[in-house]
């Protein structure tokens, strides 16, 4: 009985050291404590309201971003803000469940968001991305964060490419890698991995993930080259898809994503070069 109680105990202790990762599950008595176990840093996952193929959730982009950031999160505590799902998909208009916002209100939602991010507090910002349509527009953002002084630094998690990994990756597939982009056999693996009950697999072929190859104009790009090429918004095969592969991946993405996040946590250079910068800058804006 007293060993029971002094584990009940040690229990409580440690349960009361333990608060949640998700901003929206802290309590406010929780924020210094968040603010310091997180070093100030706030992760922020962006996905996006868009068709999936025939077969996978709307959503599919902002549950990879919300699960990274869960499970990260247990490896090296961050505070996550809650979903957010602004970003750039005009190219899916056409399809039922999109949400596409104008391009100017996508852009201050951001800025404004992770100025509200900081006054609560936070330093340091992570944006990690679940939306292929999204990393011209975040490149862009971040480039925007010198257009004026800030007390708070926004990274973008944006890994490298790894050759020894591709290589893995490649050798557990079956479809061909060159196509396989947007709910073709990756994404529908990571899905079928963490939310196997959203995926439909019996509908996987219901449509064509085929490049149609609609439109080539040698060294020029054009906004319509997506649908040009994948007008069902498709692009890849969902029906190749395996758990297995989902967790080699999923499991990879983690892992670089917790490296990340602890060399972001430790990191003062960043800031410490923006404010140089800006003592530098005209007026000093
Ligand atoms: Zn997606």
């Amino acid at each position: 009985m007293r060993l029971v109680l002094i584990c009940l105990f040690f229990s409580c202790v440690a349960s009361a050291q333990d608060i949640p990762a998700r901003w929206d599950e802290l309590t406010a008595s929780d924020w210094p404590k968040a603010l310091e176990r997180s070093n100030r840093t706030c992760i922020l996952p962006i996905g996006i309201l868009e068709k999936h193929g025939p077969h996978a959730p709307i959503g599919s982009d902002l549950i990879h971003v919300r699960e990274w950031a869960a499970r990260a999160t247990k490896k090296e505590y961050a505070v996550v803000f809650p979903d957010y799902f602004y970003g750039q998909i005009n190219e899916a208009r056409h399809e039922p469940g999109t949400f596409s916002l104008p391009s100017h209100l996508v852009t201050e939602l951001l800025d404004s968001t992770c100025s509200e991010i900081a006054r609560n507090g936070f330093n340091k910002i992570v944006i990690i991305n679940g939306h292929g349509g999204n990393p011209n527009l975040l490149r862009y953002f971040i480039q925007t964060q010198l257009e004026r002084r800030r007390n708070y630094a926004v990274y973008f998690f944006d890994p490298a490419p790894d050759s020894v990994y591709s290589a893995q990756l490649n050798k557990l597939r079956k479809s061909d890698p060159a196509t396989d982009q947007h709910a073709g056999e990756r994404e529908t693996s990571t899905l079928l991995y963490l939310r196997p009950d959203l995926v439909k697999m019996d509908s996987a072929r219901n449509e064509s993930g085929i490049n149609l190859k609609r439109l080539s104009i040698p060294n020029v790009y054009t906004g319509i080259w997506w649908y040009a090429n994948y007008p069902n918004h498709y692009a890849g095969e969902g029906a190749a898809a395996t758990k297995e592969l989902g967790q080699f991946i999923t499991e990879h993405t983690i892992d670089i994503l917790v490296k990340a996040l602890k060399a972001i946590k430790a990191d003062t250079k960043t800031l410490e070069l923006q404010n140089e910068f800006f003592d530098k800058v005209k007026n000093g804006k």
